[in-house]
C-alpha cells in the first residue's frame, strides 16, 4: 500500500525514531509499503519516519550502474547504526522526498560500516562505499531526526529542482541544473 510521504514542517521529521524490538507482521507490512512508496516516488531511499512511522527502519535501492556491483540491490535495514566512518569524504548532491523541490551539496564519508538487523530479524552488517555510503548516511540521519539540509557544505549550496527530481543521483547533472536555477 502506498503511504503518504511527510515533508519539512512536520515535527515528526525532527524526532528520533525508536528501535524495532521484534519483526512483527506490522513491521513487515510497513517495510513492504515503504518499498512500494519509494519506488512510486522514484526515490533511492526511504526511512520509516518519512511515512510517519517513528521506527528505525530504512529501505534503499540505488539505480543499476554496471561499474558498481552494489547498485540496483534492495537493502532493508532495521535499527541501522554507523559503527565505523572512514576518514575520506566527498561532496555530492542530495535531495530528499521530504524536502520536495530542492537539492543541495553535502559532504559525506565515502566508506562506512553499518550494523543493524535485516527484515527477517537476522544481524545485518555491510560496508557501503561511494554513492551507496552517502544514501545510507542520509537515511540513517532520518532515524535520528536529521535532514540533509542541516549538513549543507554552505548555507547557499541548495537550489530548486523540478518536482520529482529531488533524489538526483548524478552530481554533475545537478550542478548543471544548479547553474540553470542560479538566476
Ligand atoms: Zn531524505
Amino acid at each position: 500500500m502506498l503511504r503518504k510521504i511527510i515533508t519539512v514542517g512536520d515535527p515528526r521529521l525532527r524526532r528520533r525514531s525508536r528501535p524495532v524490538l521484534k519483526v512483527t507482521p506490522e513491521i513487515r507490512t510497513l517495510i513492504n509499503d515503504m518499498i512500494e512508496t519509494m519506488d512510486a516516488a522514484n526515490g533511492v531511499g526511504l526511512a520509516a519516519v518519512q511515512v510517519g512511522e517513528m521506527v528505525q527502519a530504512i529501505v534503499i535501492e540505488t539505480p543499476e550502474d554496471e561499474d558498481d556491483p552494489t547498485s540496483g540491490k534492495l537493502f532493508v535495514v532495521l535499527n541501522p547504526e554507523i559503527v565505523k566512518t572512514g576518514k575520506e569524504t566527498e561532496v555530492g548532491v542530495e535531495g530528499c522526498l521530504s524536502v520536495p523541490g530542492y537539492a543541495g551539496e553535502v559532504e559525506r564519508a565515502t566508506e562506512i560500516v553499518v550494523r543493524g538487523m535485516d527484515r527477517y530479524g537476522k544481524p545485518f552488517r555491510f560496508r557501503p562505499r561511494g554513492y551507496l555510503a552517502r544514501v545510507f548516511q542520509h537515511e540513517i540521519d532520518h532515524c535520528n531526526g536529521v535532514l540533509y539540509t542541516d549538513r549543507l557544505v554552505a548555507p547557499d549550496r541548495i537550489w530548486e529542482v523540478k518536482p520529482g527530481e529531488e533524489e538526483q543521483a548524478e552530481a554533475e547533472d545537478a550542478r548543471q541544473r544548479a547553474a540553470v536555477h542560479a538566476g
